[in-house]
């Protein structure tokens, strides 16, 4: 599982975040860039709400009856001549694909943009067999060169500026040019060109399967994803399972929601689909075409109360919009997956062990909630998290017991009203210049940026009764 992006603690991880004031301010750029786009495209289309509620219901009706639908579009892809292999688990898809891989002979494999291959962990396990992967979308490609981790699910280098970008193509690959984006495009265009021309296999995601023609559609703006299925004899498409749609009518749909929420964009530059591989008297395809369907772990959120969170489309917009991701960027989460979807996501298929700080970079302010193009309760679902992690005994024993002490002191009023007497009295002459006089634990954590303001040696209900005499 290559779910995690650092083996680095949470807190080391979003101090490192904090300091890096590259990053900031690249993430802070593109969330008021693609952000102002998404609402202008939002607009322009009108209706916008019962576009969301039309995407919510056809995602839902998608999972309500997903057993059919996988078992039509298995159909339909051997219909097509293409193989269709289910995998339980991230080792089950990767030890099929390393197999097509080893039967092929495979040297150099090209692959475009897959959330899920990095969910499986696939390029390495492919790298020990001694292949070369080469990432074709260019942030992606970006990443590579320097053994980089995605930081956005649509925008994956999104942390970096093009200064840094130059510098590191210059150390890389010896580039020499500005730092111009089209400079610095045109010549990776020219470098990964000739591994198009060499690979043997091209391997890419799936934005949607549609069920009825067995085809897999791929939304992309750079044009590799077409080098990348077209060329390579053999094609192996990878996709989460719950990355459907019925027909092309919905398709159409999520696909109109996704351009728009993802880069603010009525289309994606490329729409591609795949149908099987190539045929008789066809002049470009695969001739071998493979579907890889990926549960690891979605049919257990299916029968979950977080199975809401499968109708997502990987769009990004609750990235965009999200304060915490604008501070921490998506290396803060240490997850493929960050941001409010991956808050939700990556404990549910990498565990708690892992991801169980994730549902707490979040200040509950629901913008995602307003943006997921299929209505994801997003915060509503963060805050379940807290309850399950709260309710397992993962949270900090000092964090329990004061917990436990307010809940106690709040249900017997006399304590309450003893305690808030004495409290405020205490408080008065202890609290100094916004500071607590022992700075320990959550305390000193919380007012390391905040005031703790002095209490005017009153409690409430002392002030409440003597208002009511006056
Ligand atoms: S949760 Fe909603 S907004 Fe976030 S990536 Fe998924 S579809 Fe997009």
């Amino acid at each position: 599982m290559s779910l995690k992006t650092s083996n680095l603690a949470f807190k080391v991880r979003v101090d490192n975040q904090i300091q890096n004031e590259m990053m900031r301010k690249a993430v802070v750029k593109a969330q008021e860039t693609i952000g102002a786009n998404r609402l202008k495209m939002v607009n322009e289309l009108g209706n916008w709400e019962e576009w969301r509620d039309l995407a919510k219901q056809i995602r839902n009706h998608v999972l309500a009856n997903l057993d059919a639908y996988l078992y039509q579009l298995s159909e339909k892809v051997h219909q097509n001549g293409g193989h269709v292999y289910f995998a339980e688990t991230a080792e089950e898809a990767t030890a099929y694909i390393r197999k097509v891989a080893l039967e092929k002979q495979a040297k150099k494999i090209v692959k475009s943009k897959s959330m899920v291959t990095e969910e499986i962990g696939l390029n390495e396990v492919l790298e020990k067999e001694g292949m070369k992967v080469v990432e074709t979308d260019l942030g992606e490609y970006l990443l590579q060169i320097v053994g980089d981790k995605p930081s956005h699910i649509v925008v994956p280098a999104i942390h970096k500026d093009r200064y840094k970008i130059r510098q590191e193509l210059h150390e890389q690959l010896g580039y020499n040019g500005s730092e111009t984006p089209e400079e610095m495009t045109a010549f990776i265009r020219q470098v990964i060109r000739k591994d198009f021309l060499e690979a043997d296999i091209g391997i890419s995601g799936c934005n949607f399967a549609v069920a009825e023609t067995g085809s897999v559609c791929l939304v992309t703006n750079e044009g590799n994803l077409r080098l990348a299925t077209t060329v390579p004899k053999t094609h192996i498409a990878v996709m989460g399972m719950e990355r459907l749609a019925p027909t092309f009518q919905e398709v159409d749909v999520l696909i109109t929601m996704l351009a728009r929420s993802a880069v603010g964009a009525k289309l994606t530059a490329y729409n591609t689909w795949l149908t099987g591989p190539r045929l008789d008297g066809e002049t470009d395809g695969p001739e071998e075409f493979h579907l890889v369907i990926v549960d690891n772990g979605r049919s257990k959120i299916l029968e979950s109360e977080f199975k809401e969170v499968l109708r997502c489309i990987r769009c990004g917009a609750c990235l965009n919009t999200c304060p915490a991701y604008r501070q921490i960027g998506g290396h803060g989460y240490g997850s493929i997956y960050p941001g409010p979807i991956g808050s939700v996501i990556s404990p549910l298929l990498g565990g708690y062990e892992e991801f169980k700080e994730l549902p707490y970079a979040c200040s509950l302010c629901t913008a995602c909630n307003s943006v997921c193009p299929v209505k994801i309760p997003l915060a509503q679902l963060i805050l379940k998290h807290r309850e399950h992690i709260a309710q397992s005994g993962m949270t900090p024993a000092a964090e329990r017991l004061s917990i436990f002490g307010f809940n106690f002191a709040n249900s017997h009023p006399t304590l309450w009203k003893v305690g808030m007497k004495v409290g405020a009295k205490v408080a008065a002459k202890f609290i100094k210049n916004g500071k607590a006089p022992i700075q320990v634990g959550a305390l000193a954590e919380w007012t390391k940026a905040r005031d703790l303001p002095t209490p005017e040696g009153e409690s409430f209900r002392e002030w409440f009764e003597k208002r009511g005499k006056n």
